[in-house]
């Protein structure tokens, strides 16, 4: 066992951003990462962690060990008459998963089909899409955690679940590996399309009780014609977050804006990025090769493979212009990845 060193990240990032790391290690077992870990505190290398790359935004050199999780496994391990527990290691692919778990019978996953990435990472920032979030499926989260050296086991709440965002995100949380994950699945055909977009295709279809087969093929159809392929366009889906006002900021933008998208969000009010940005004539626009998506405003795209400075120096641009027309401040979804420092002293 022995991290590979200059390691190109090209192929490993759907935005398409040349970049290396110092090392590089992929682990399948608990006991691969402790080994590992071992060396990364014997080298004083930092680590850092990586899932399938496509909500990461990369230097050109990441310094110290980047690790991700390639343990699989898809195990039941509880199961009633109306739903399973299935343990799915981190390292599985999360379309693979989804669409083999609605063969086997399985529902709840179907809205979050074609989600580029890993198992592992889904509960990073709590996964979302067409009126689905993936913390509603999950039950516990097994990690190992790099301040207490040892495995855990994090329920539902300890997991602190929010839009896009999670404890894992947060200082916090930064020293958990995700290693597997307890998904919770109805047997029963229970869909959710309330959201707009699949309520339509369904009229339109005169399919009055999609199954969860119907509900996957109609998501995976919205999103192949919506959103760019990153094999042929690089990019990261959603590049901003729909930013949260409250009511008294939702009135005054009303006022100024009011044909503007918005959707209740808990006690708080959502509008859509998609909609700022377009209104403020980005849909399209270019700057030295970076640009917004002619079809998708949320989606900031790098055809000719620019480096993060040149990708990082165009959203700023859209910010800028975004907080200057409506007085909103965008913030950039994707996030380079954080460094763990381990403590050298913990005993091995
Ligand atoms: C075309 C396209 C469409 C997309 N659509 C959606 C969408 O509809 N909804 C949505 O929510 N997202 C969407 N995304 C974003 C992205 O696919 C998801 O966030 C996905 O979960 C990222 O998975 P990944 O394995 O690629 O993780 P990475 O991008 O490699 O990592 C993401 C974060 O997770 C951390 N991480 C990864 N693995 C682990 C682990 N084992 N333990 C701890 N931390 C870890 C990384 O450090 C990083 O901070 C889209 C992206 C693209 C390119």
């Amino acid at each position: 066992m022995k991290p590979l060193a200059d390691f190109p990240l090209d192929s490993m990032n759907t935005l398409g951003v040349k970049s290396k790391a110092e090392y590089f290690y992929s682990f399948g077992s608990v006991e691969e990462l402790e080994h590992v870990i071992g060396w990364a505190r014997s080298h004083n290398q930092p680590l850092r962690l990586l899932g399938g790359g496509s909500n990461v935004l990369l230097e050109p050199d990441v310094s110290g060990l980047i690790l991700q999780s390639a343990i699989l496994g898809k195990h039941c391990v509880r199961d009633t008459e109306s739903q399973v527990w299935l343990k799915v290691g981190a390292g599985e692919n999360w379309h693979d998963f989804t669409q083999w778990s609605i063969q086997n019978g399985y529902c709840g996953l179907e809205n979050l089909s074609l989600i580029p990435g890993l198992v592992g990472a889904s509960p990073i920032q709590n996964i979302g899409a067409y009126g689905v979030e993936v913390s509603s499926l999950i039950e516990s989260v097994e990690v190992y955690d790099l301040e207490q050296n040892q495995l855990r086991t994090l329920n539902k709440m300890e997991c602190e679940f929010a839009y896009r965002d999670s404890i894992f995100k947060r200082s916090e949380g930064r020293a958990l590996i995700v290693l597997n994950i307890t998904f919770v699945l109805d047997k029963s055909p229970s869909v959710n399309i309330s959201y707009p977009v699949l309520q339509q295709h369904f009229e339109n279809a005169n399919i009055a009780k999609p199954s969860a087969r119907d509900v996957a093929n109609a998501v995976i159809e919205i999103r192949q014609n919506k959103l760019p392929s990153p094999s042929e366009t690089p990019n990261v889906g959603s590049f901003f977050k729909n930013p949260v006002v409250d009511e008294d900021q939702l009135s005054q933008l009303l006022k100024l804006h009011p044909e503007m998208p918005h959707y209740t969000h808990g006690a708080l009010y959502k509008i859509a990025a998609a909609w700022l940005i377009d209104q403020a004539g980005w849909k399209g626009k270019a700057i030295a090769g970076v640009a917004v998506h002619h079809q998708q405003a949320l989606v900031v795209v790098n055809p000719e493979h620019q480096n993060l400075d040149v990708i990082l120096g165009f959203a700023s641009e859209v910010q800028r212009d975004i907080q200057q027309k409506f007085g909103i401040s965008l913030e950039i979804e994707p996030q380079c990845l954080a460094s763990i420092e381990l403590d050298r002293s913990a005993a091995w």
